[in-house]
């Protein structure tokens, strides 16, 4: 029987040159073939085997055969006004995830999705609204990233710097493909560890299960409110992982980590936005180590009447947590006139197809 296509991307990057080996060696081929096919994978993001001009064509077409680079097919890009740049990438089996390259003067930072969908239904999230698809697989994460690339290298001329899951998906409920496409970036591609970050609704499991990896990966803390019963109200995961667990696994991993953790703080107009919720928020979060992202609620019109809050309101919060220690920044939105923020892309163009679709187009 046909041994299944191996995609090389979402194996570990061990396992990747283990498999190229062992094929040239099959072959009688020279091992610096290897080394030729790793380059193309990792340095020139390759889209194609054929595109590998330095092997012999019976050798492109052979490892065709056997293994895949997992392309994407970008079915939609969105530039925005200020420079983000979205992608909607279509999958094997018709599924299409979003990822969103963000320049800025230092930086050209990859945000990525690792679940087609999301289970956990955050009431101000579009992605928690479509509800699960399926998971990624880790080659499909990574893939982003290579397709990504690409973009970076011809549309902005320098390669992307850093790395946040902060796509559709909650990474930690896709823990070993994520796992794994954390290998392939970290040393497949060489990305910084430092430069790699793993923003999560707050699922204690994983996040112990991060502390215990060897590499200094970022956190990020979807934490949208300091309060119980307000946090249940807008993020259902609070009921499986309350605060008090969320905090005592955040704790456990900075003794283990020694590293700075992020939270997210979303700040809807009357929702969550008054200066007792910034005092409720530095109490939880004294003795952590930590910076707290501050960002104005990007508004979902099909799905919810919620607004941003006031600038005032939101320096008010941010006086307020700085008053009492905690380092904080308020976070420009990026893409806002493109549908930048999570899963809104695939909703926007959903809408836009059964609007199409009603009027016979
Ligand atoms: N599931 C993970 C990562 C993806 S969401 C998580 O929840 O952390 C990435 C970030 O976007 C999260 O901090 C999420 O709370 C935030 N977010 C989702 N919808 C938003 C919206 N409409 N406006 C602003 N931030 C939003
Ligand atoms: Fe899922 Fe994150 Fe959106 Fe919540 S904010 S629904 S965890 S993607």
């Amino acid at each position: 029987m046909k041994e299944p296509i191996v995609e090389l991307l979402g194996i570990s990057p061990e396992d990747a040159r283990a498999s190229l080996r062992a094929f040239f060696k099959a072959r009688n081929e020279a091992e610096f073939r290897t080394k030729q096919v790793e380059e193309w994978l990792f340095d020139r993001h390759a889209r194609s085997f054929n595109e590998m001009t330095n092997l012999p064509s019976n050798l492109q077409v052979e490892l065709g055969n056997e293994f895949s680079l997992t392309e994407l097919e970008s079915t939609y890009v969105a530039r925005s006004s200020d420079g983000t740049v979205k992608h909607l990438w279509r999958l094997d089996d018709g599924e299409r995830v979003e990822s969103v390259l963000i320049p800025t003067k230092d930086r050209l930072t990859l945000c990525l999705s690792s679940q087609v969908g999301c289970a956990l239904g955050c009431q101000f999230c579009a992605t928690g609204h479509f509800g699960f698809r399926r998971q990624l697989r880790p080659a499909e994460i990574v893939a982003q990233y290579s397709n990504s690339s690409r973009v970076a290298l011809h549309d902005f001329e320098r390669p992307i710097t850093n790395i946040v899951y902060m796509g559709m998906g909650e990474p930690l409920a896709n823990l070993d493909s994520v796992i794994n496409s954390l290998n392939t970036l970290h040393r497949g591609f060489r990305k910084g560890a430092r430069r790699i970050t793993i923003s999560t609704v707050g699922l204690v499991p994983g996040i112990l299960k991060l502390a215990q990896r060897p590499e200094p990966f970022e956190l990020a803390i979807s934490l949208h409110a300091p309060l119980h019963e307000l946090r249940l109200e807008l993020m259902p995961i609070e009921k499986r992982y309350p605060l008090p667990d969320l905090f005592e696994a955040l704790r456990s991993f900075q003794r283990q980590k020694k590293r700075r953790i992020s939270f997210e703080y979303t700040l809807i107009d009357g929702v969550n936005d008054e200066p007792k919720l910034a005092r409720a928020l530095a109490d939880i979060a004294r003795g952590l180590t930590c910076f707290v992202n501050l960002i104005p609620f990007n508004p979902i019109p099909a799905i919810s009447e919620w607004r941003a809050s006031s600038p005032s309101k939101i320096a008010r919060f941010s006086e307020v947590l700085t008053e009492r220690g905690i380092q904080n920044a308020v976070r420009r939105p990026r893409g806002r006139d493109i549908a930048a923020a999570c899963g809104q892309l695939r909703l926007a163009r959903k809408a836009a197809v059964s609007v199409n679709k009603k009027e016979g187009l």
